[in-house]
C-alpha cells in the first residue's frame, strides 16, 4: 500500500497532456489553453476620450480660471468609430476644442479631454462658430487612454494551462484575439459494477439498489472539462466485466469503473484488468474512505481509476485522484487546498489519510474554520449534501486538538482564480 502523496506523484509524473485542437474564440469557453495565447493587438490601439467632452490642447488652458475663462472654438463633433480629423498644430491656426465622445480618437496634436460637465458651451453667433468656455486649467493627458495602457501587442493576454471562464475571452477578443489552441476534452467511459444494482424507479426488488454512482460521475465530469462518452453497467462476471473493459478502452482517454474493486469474492475488477493487458500502477492506497483505488495503464493507452462502489469512496476518489488525473491530462495546474482551523477535536485515522465530508465558513474576524461533519461512514450520502468542502486530515500524526490547522478543498475545483 502506497501513500496518497505517492499516488498522486505517480499520477503527476506518469500523465502527459492529451493532443490540442484549435476552436473559434466563441466555442472556447470552459477549454484549457494549450498554450500561451499572445495579444494581436495594442489595446487601446488608439489615444481615445475616457469622457464625453471637448478634446484640446492642455497648454491652451494653463490660464484659466473662473474669473477669467478660456475660449476655444469648436471645430466639429468626432464620435466613437470615426477616424481623427486632423487639427492644426501648435503655432498653426490657433488652438481649437472638438467635441468628443468615450471612444472617439483624440486627434495627434490635442492632448487632453475636458468632461462635458466642466465646460459652458456658447451657441455659434454672426458667423463665429460655437465655442466653449473653460475655467480651470488641465493636464496634458487629462481623461485620455493612452495606446498600450491595457495590452500592449505580443504580450500574454492568457497563459498556457488556464481554464477559459468569460472574462478570458472580453479580453481575447479585445486584443484581436479569434481563434485558440486548447486541451482536447479526455473522453471519459463510465462502468458502474455490481449485479445489486438497479437505474430507474423506487419498486425495488429485495437486495437490489438504485445506481447512484452512475448519475453521479455523468453529471461531475463535465464540470472537470471531460466529455463522457459511454455509461453501462456490468453484473459481478469475469468475462463480461473483460469484455466490457476491452471495449471501453478503445473508445475512451479514461476508463472509470465503480465496485468490485476490493477484496471480496466478487471483487473480480483487478483480475479483468490483468487479463486485458492492463499495467497496475497502484491497487489500495493509505487513505480513508476509498482505499482499494486501483490505477491502471490499459494496452493503447488508455488510463483507468478503479473506484469502490460506496458513494463516498467514489466521491473521494474523483476528488483526489482522478480530477488531478483529469487536470494533468488537459494541462491544467495541480490545485492547492487551502488552510482551516477546526474548532473541535479530530480524530486521526492512524496511517491512513482521512478525507471528511465538512462544512468551512468564515467568522466576524475574517478566519476560516471548519467543522467535520457527523456520519463519515462511506455509504453515507447524506451528510455530503452539508458539506461545501473536503478536510484533509493527515495519516501518522494522532488526534488533533481543537485549534489545529487542516488543508481544505472546495467540494468541486474552482478554477476562477488567477494562478
Ligand atoms: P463494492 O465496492 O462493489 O464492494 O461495493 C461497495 C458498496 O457500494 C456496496 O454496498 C455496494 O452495494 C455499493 N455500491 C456499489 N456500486 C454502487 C452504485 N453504483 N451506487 C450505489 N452504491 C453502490
Ligand atoms: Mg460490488
Amino acid at each position: 500500500m502506497i501513500s496518497y502523496e505517492e499516488a498522486l506523484e505517480l499520477l503527476r509524473t506518469g500523465i502527459a497532456p492529451l493532443a490540442r485542437r484549435t476552436v473559434p474564440l466563441a466555442a472556447a469557453a470552459g477549454e484549457v489553453t494549450g498554450s500561451a495565447i499572445s495579444a494581436r493587438l495594442t489595446v487601446p490601439g488608439f489615444a481615445n476620450a475616457a469622457m464625453d467632452g471637448y478634446v484640446l490642447r492642455a497648454s491652451a488652458t494653463s490660464t484659466a480660471s473662473p474669473a477669467n475663462p478660456v475660449h476655444l472654438p469648436v471645430a466639429g463633433l468626432i464620435a466613437a468609430g470615426s477616424a481623427a480629423p486632423c487639427t492644426p498644430g501648435p503655432g498653426g491656426a490657433g488652438d481649437q476644442a472638438w467635441e468628443i465622445l468615450t471612444g472617439a480618437p483624440v486627434p495627434a496634436t490635442l492632448d487632453a479631454v475636458v468632461p462635458v460637465e466642466r465646460v459652458t458651451r456658447v451657441g455659434a453667433t454672426d458667423g463665429q462658430p460655437p465655442s466653449v468656455m473653460i475655467s480651470a486649467p488641465l493636464q496634458p493627458g487629462q481623461n485620455v487612454r493612452f495606446p498600450g495602457e491595457d495590452f500592449l501587442l505580443g504580450s500574454t493576454v492568457v497563459a498556457a494551462g488556464i481554464r477559459l471562464a468569460p472574462h478570458h475571452l472580453m479580453a481575447l477578443a479585445a486584443c484581436g484575439v479569434d481563434e485558440v489552441s486548447v486541451a482536447a476534452r479526455p473522453r471519459v467511459a463510465v462502468l458502474t459494477t455490481g449485479g445489486e444494482l438497479e437505474h430507474q424507479g423506487a419498486n425495488l426488488a429485495p437486495g437490489r439498489i438504485r445506481d447512484a454512482n452512475g448519475p453521479y460521475l455523468r453529471a461531475l465530469l463535465p464540470l472537470l472539462g471531460a466529455g463522457v462518452v459511454t455509461t453501462t453497467t456490468a453484473a459481478d462476471d469475469a468475462t463480461e466485466l473483460r469484455d466490457r473493459l476491452q471495449l471501453l478502452a478503445r473508445t475512451a482517454d479514461l476508463v472509470l469503473t465503480t465496485g468490485g474493486v476490493s477484496a471480496g469474492r466478487l471483487d473480480l475488477l483487478p483480475a479483468a484488468v490483468r487479463e486485458i493487458g492492463g499495467e497496475i500502477v497502484f491497487h489500495k492506497v493509505a487513505i480513508r474512505p476509498g482505499k482499494p483505488v486501483l490505477h491502471a495503464r490499459l494496452p493503447g493507452g488508455a488510463l483507468l481509476f478503479g473506484l469502490p462502489g460506496n458513494p463516498l469512496a467514489v466521491a473521494v476518489g474523483m476528488r483526489f485522484f482522478v480530477t488531478p488525473a483529469l487536470r494533468a491530462l488537459q494541462g491544467l495546474a495541480p490545485e492547492r487546498p487551502g488552510p482551516a482551523e477546526t474548532l473541535e477535536p479530530v480524530r486521526g485515522r492512524g496511517n491512513l489519510r482521512f478525507f471528511a465530508k465538512a462544512l468551512a465558513d468564515v467568522d466576524a474576524a475574517g478566519r476560516r474554520h471548519v467543522r467535520l461533519l457527523p456520519g463519515q461512514e462511506s455509504f453515507k450520502i447524506a451528510p455530503l449534501l452539508r458539506a461545501n468542502c473536503w478536510a484533509i486530515v493527515p495519516e501518522g500524526t494522532g488526534d488533533l486538538p481543537a485549534g489545529s490547522v487542516l488543508q481544505t478543498l472546495p467540494l468541486y475545483p474552482d478554477d476562477s482564480a488567477p494562478p
